[in-house]
């Protein structure tokens, strides 16, 4: 499939994400690894066989758990809507297993447009607003990063 990556602002953050859009069929991804936000636009069904029409579909984000192991057995929680506190404190939890490497993980909420981080060491300037991001990236000679989901297998 005929598609470009591309880093964008995040419509719900501000923040850095990375958008797939097919330039053939019109059909678009976005999703932030910041926030948790994800939205995809699909071609539902065809209208006299030339006809797409598509269906769309948006996550809010709400933050973001990643816990990063030495043994490769960690795990990533997109948060599409407020935890409870049973749940947060379950992922505080996860956080005192000694194996978890600390510098790698972070758990961080987004709510009502304020990023708090509560475990964990978020990656440095990962939460500026997308135009200060790049202004900081480029001025060191470096790329916007395209996270492509899956690729990281924790
Ligand atoms: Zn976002």
């Amino acid at each position: 499939m005929a598609s470009t990556y591309s880093a964008i602002a995040c419509p719900h953050c501000g923040c850095c994400a990375t958008e797939d859009y097919y330039y053939k069929t019109w059909e678009k991804f976005i999703w932030c690894y910041r926030c948790g936000y994800s939205y995809e636009k699909t071609i539902d069904y065809w209208k006299n066989a030339n006809e797409p029409v598509y269906s769309e579909r948006e996550y809010k984000g709400h933050g973001m758990c990643l816990v990063h192991k030495r043994d490769k057995k960690g795990f990533r929680k997109i948060l599409h809507r407020t935890l409870t506190s049973e749940e947060t404190s379950e992922c505080l939890k996860a956080f005192l297993d000694e194996d978890v490497d600390l510098k790698e993980s972070y758990f961080v909420t987004f709510e009502n447009g304020i990023f708090t981080t509560l475990a964990g060491t978020p990656p440095k300037d990962f939460y500026l607003p997308y135009d200060e991001y790049k202004e900081k990236k480029e001025a060191n000679n470096q790329q916007l990063e395209i996270i492509l989901p899956g690729i990281k297998s924790f």
